[in-house]
């Protein structure tokens, strides 16, 4: 990696970890999740970044990709409560999320998602393998005698790209693949109550551009000229309706169609467990360095 990519990392890091911070002070009882969410990513926007995909807010047994639609009318009450966020400076990405437990009710979940985090950084470096990896996030979850999501995982990160190799998996797959100077990953432990499995469930506000065909609508080629401006990173309905109205969903609806966007559904954890998540992004040297940590 060339120096100059290199400080957009630092930078893209830096911007996520405040804009984090930012977000946990916003989390409380009687806060919309939607006026939650677009504070976010305003603050985003003006600590110099972009969003690198729509910040996430999910909770409870949701375990992510639930992003609130214009009309969101949820409030924070007594739940567990995930931030999850991106950002983008130039096409280089930080990723990184927190768990709030406004319920009160689930103190191990958090600490379990934090704690295998940590243990999965202290370990983490050039030659290390992805199973050593998944196996201290796994048994870190295990010693609080909760589950790692096994089907969620962290992952590789490129320009322009929130999800590339490796996969860095939440238990011990055995995988003997090993880290390699340079390579930038997110690792992202899941902790629940429930088995440590997650589906898809309800309605995707989430989507990606995955594929160029021409479109002859004239309504859905205005949406999609906005979409390509996202340069193949999600995005979300939300963003789509408040400068379209109701078009975008005529314009989502066709792109879906021709099989040119992928849908994000939440993703909801099978036994209704409930599911914590910690996250950091993380570049690999003889030091790694933790991007997204102030
Ligand atoms: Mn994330
Ligand atoms: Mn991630």
């Amino acid at each position: 990696m060339d120096d100059e990519t290199r400080q957009r990392y630092i930078r893209a890091g830096r911007i996520s970890a405040e804009a984090l911070e930012y977000g946990k002070g916003l989390i409380k009882k009687g806060s919309s999740l939607l006026e939650t969410t677009e504070l976010i990513e305003k603050k985003i926007l003006e600590l110099g970044g972009k969003p690198a995909f729509p910040v996430q807010i999910s909770c409870d047994h949701i375990a992510a990709h639930y992003c609130p639609e214009q009309d969101d009318s949820v409030v924070f009450g007594n739940q567990l409560v995930s931030l999850d966020l991106g950002v983008h400076v130039d096409g280089a990405v930080g990723d990184t999320a927190y768990t709030i437990d406004l319920s009160g009710n689930y103190p191990d979940a958090v600490k379990a998602a934090q704690q295998a985090l940590a243990e999965a950084l202290k370990i983490v470096g050039v030659g290390v393998t992805l199973g050593e990896i998944g196996k201290a996030i796994q048994d870190t979850i295990a010693g609080y005698g909760l589950a790692p999501v096994r089907n969620l995982s962290g992952h590789g990160i490129d320009i322009y790209n929130i999800h590339t190799e490796p996969t860095v998996p939440n238990c011990d797959t055995h995988d003997k693949t090993v880290l390699r100077k340079g390579q930038v990953i997110a690792i992202e432990p899941f902790a629940t109550t429930g088995l440590g499995m997650v589906q898809e469930s309800g309605a995707a506000s989430v989507f990606m551009l995955v594929a160029k065909k021409p479109v002859r609508n004239p309504i859905t080629r205005e949406v999609l000229r906005r979409i390509e401006s996202y340069e193949g990173l999600p995005f979300c309905r939300r963003w789509l309706v408040r400068e379209f109205g109701q078009k975008t969903n005529y314009a989502l609806r066709e792109l879906a169609m021709l099989g040119m966007i992928e849908q994000f559904p939440p993703l909801v954890e099978v036994k209704k467990g409930v599911v914590a998540q910690a996250e950091h992004t993380v570049l690999i040297e003889e030091e790694p360095v933790v991007l997204t940590r102030l």
